[in-house]
């Protein structure tokens, strides 16, 4: 085309469009669903526009949001058009090409490990997900701040953008041409299409048509007439209306006889009802799961999920997914971050934002779903909305309800423990089922680390979450345990938690720190994650139970008979100018004290941290900067 301008894509979007156009045994119906809801969002986002500014949508079909979906069988084409946002020039260098999202390294390295490649949407890069069914694409798309473009692409490492002067003017919105490659032709099917696009545009709130070809009755009538008709069913309405009166009236005088002929029509294949406006007990299990599967653009089922309403000041609707795996980059960068598209506000129904900051706390952006309020105000912009206050109230609230399902889970642990007992009186109806019984576990390898992140970030439901910590320790063998199970184990006359920190169980476990400790039988906590005792700064005790770091100083165990203090005692007086001597020689700008000990029992001596010192691990840990 004249006047086309050559891009080269970016190295990494590259790489990924040449992994999937070259790959052959990889399910590629996810392809239909990546555009699908990228027709959705651009949609959201011009509904959201146009709170403010009525006149962004237009008039006639432009203010339609709806997506219309065709084939050409003969061409092996399939058309996907919404009345979108639409993509300026700009827009479409950037998103479609120049611009790497964190999400494409990460992709890439899963896809090279034999990864699912129906993750992509996870990852941001779902648009390329095109080039599984074809190996040329156009993307023709309008904004109103600019004119229509076409940018083309047939994944040779380059694209082209050119201004469209050869395809119907869209108003606004996207419309991608696929050329199906030919081993992707099974999409050029009616039914095939159709089975898709119902799947994955159930929960899309825009309604969405798929042209299919139907035998219609159509009237017989004499050419003439013919012609009539079809003008006044087409475009120019007005025509039609002062044309003829008589002849309308003629015709339901009549009744004409009827044919069948073959017609291309537009089918509504979604009916877009809310699944949260719906009653609980209205909704199957079957439901929420393909609902979960469209929101988190996940393929595995939830862990845990809740639906349910909020009454008083504040209401709304939602429904909240605990999926079963953490999302890829869930700790990475973790601090850096300043929030992650996590739940969807919807205000009365029309979507604002998935990346709400205020909506859930950084640790909990793991979960999925939606929350649908008639509280907020509908005509305000993102950036006031993030401080009204009643956000904030619907923020305590999905916390709390939140924290109440992974305590569910918890629970449900615990008493399956007990049903599993000898002697236990559960009735097998009242049993807690094998799945349930599995899943705070499961809840706690994915998520242990947001909860351990939460009790450093979230002080009012520090106590809730710490509930929720497990760990293993010197007497807990394979088992994980919580603190209270620790505090119901205490030995007599124990008053704190011992912990120590370090790289592994074993190297724990034979530290001259933790030696007498062990000896006397106290039980120890083994902290294995760097994340530990950073915890531990934040949490000095739980149910009034201090916490001890085995590695430091005055580290106390209050079991000692009166001879074993009149020893130590003895000793410390007899070692007294030993001890002064050492610690000069040491020089006092190294070591703050020397002592004699009473922690040890082979081991000769050791260093330990002060009290309020950093103690070795963490030395270790900060040095690393592992977190
Ligand atoms: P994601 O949807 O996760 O951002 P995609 O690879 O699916 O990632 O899409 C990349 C970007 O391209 C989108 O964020 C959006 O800005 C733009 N885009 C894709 N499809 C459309 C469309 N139909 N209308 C407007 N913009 C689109
Ligand atoms: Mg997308």
């Amino acid at each position: 085309r004249s006047g086309s301008e050559e891009y080269t894509f970016q190295a990494e979007v590259n790489r990924l469009m040449d992994i999937l156009v070259n790959s052959l045994y990889s399910n590629k119906d996810v392809f239909l669903r990546e555009l699908i809801s990228n027709a959705c969002d651009a949609m959201d986002k011009i509904r959201f526009l146009s709170l403010t500014d009525k006149n962004v949508l237009g008039e006639g079909d432009n203010a339609k949001l709806e997506i219309k979906i065709s084939l050409d069988k003969e061409k092996n084409m399939l058309y996907i058009q919404d009345r979108g946002i639409g993509m300026t020039k700009v827009d479409l260098i950037k998103n479609l090409g120049t611009i790497a999202k964190s999400g494409t390294s990460a992709f890439l390295e899963q896809a090279q490990k034999g990864g699912d490649v129906n993750l992509i949407g996870q990852f941001g890069v779902g648009f390329y997900s095109v080039y599984l069914v074809s190996d040329w694409v156009e993307v023709i798309s309008k904004h109103n701040d600019d004119k229509q473009y076409i940018w083309s692409s047939s994944a040779d490492g380059s694209f082209t953008i050119v201004e469209d002067t050869e395809n119907e003017a869209l108003g606004r919105g996207t419309l991608i041409k696929i050329h199906l490659k030919p081993e992707a032709l099974e999409y050029i099917e009616e039914s095939k299409l159709k089975e898709l696009v119902t799947r994955y545009s159930e929960f899309m709130n825009f309604p969405i048509y798929i042209q299919t070809l139907k035998e219609v009755d159509v009237p017989i009538e004499d050419d003439e007439e013919d012609k009539e008709e079809e003008k006044a069913d087409g475009e120019e309405e007005e025509d039609g209306v002062d044309d003829d009166e008589d002849d309308s009236s003629d015709s339901e005088d009549e009744k004409p006889a009827t044919r069948k002929e073959k017609q291309l029509v537009w089918d509504l294949v979604n009916d877009n009802k809310a699944i949260w406006l719906r009653k609980p007990s209205e909704v199957t299990k079957e439901e929420y799961d393909k609902f979960y599967k469209a929101v988190s653009k996940n393929f595995d089922e939830a862990l845990t999920f809740s639906h349910f309403k909020a009454e008083g000041d504040i209401e709304f609707k939602a429904v909240l997914f605990i999926p079963s795996t953490a999302p890829f980059d869930f700790y990475d960068k973790y601090y850096d971050r300043k929030s992650t598209p996590s739940i969807k506000l919807y205000v009365r129904r029309v979507f604002i934002s998935d990346d709400v900051a205020e909506l859930l706390p950084k640790y909990l952006a793991f979960v999925r779903g939606i929350v649908d309020s008639d509280t907020l105000p509908l005509q305000v912009s993102r950036e006031q909305l993030q401080q009204h206050d009643s956000l904030k109230t619907i923020k305590k609230k999905l916390v709390r309800k939140l924290l109440d399902i992974i305590k569910k889970m918890a629970d449900d642990e615990l008493r399956c423990k007990e049903q599993d007992e000898p002697d236990s009186e559960v009735e097998e109806g009242d049993k807690v089922s094998d799945e349930d019984c599995k899943k705070f576990a499961s809840f706690w390898k994915q998520f242990g680390r947001a909860i351990k992140l939460g009790i450093i970030e979230d002080t009012t439901n520090r106590n809730r979450l710490a509930k929720l910590l497990r760990f293993k320790t010197s007497k807990s063998g394979d088992e994980l345990i919580s603190l209270d199970d620790y505090i119901s184990n205490m030995k007599e006359g124990q008053k704190e938690i011992y912990f120590l920190g370090g790289q592994s169980e074993k190297d724990i476990a034979s530290s001259p720190y933790v030696e007498r400790l062990l000896k006397k039988d106290y039980e120890v906590i083994y902290f294995t994650d760097v994340l530990d005792e950073y915890v531990m700064q934040h949490m000095t005790e739980y149910d009034d139970k201090k916490f001890s770091d085995a590695s430091k100083d005055e580290l106390k165990m209050r079991d000692q008979d009166e001879k074993e203090s009149k020893r130590d005692k003895a000793l410390k007086e007899e070692f007294k100018d030993f001890t002064k001597w050492w610690k000069k020689t040491v020089g006092e700008d190294k070591v703050a004290n020397v002592k004699v000990s009473s922690r040890l029992l082979t081991t000769p001596c050791i260093v330990v941290a002060g009290k309020y010192g950093q103690s070795a691990n963490m030395e270790r840990i900060t040095k690393a900067q592992a977190f």
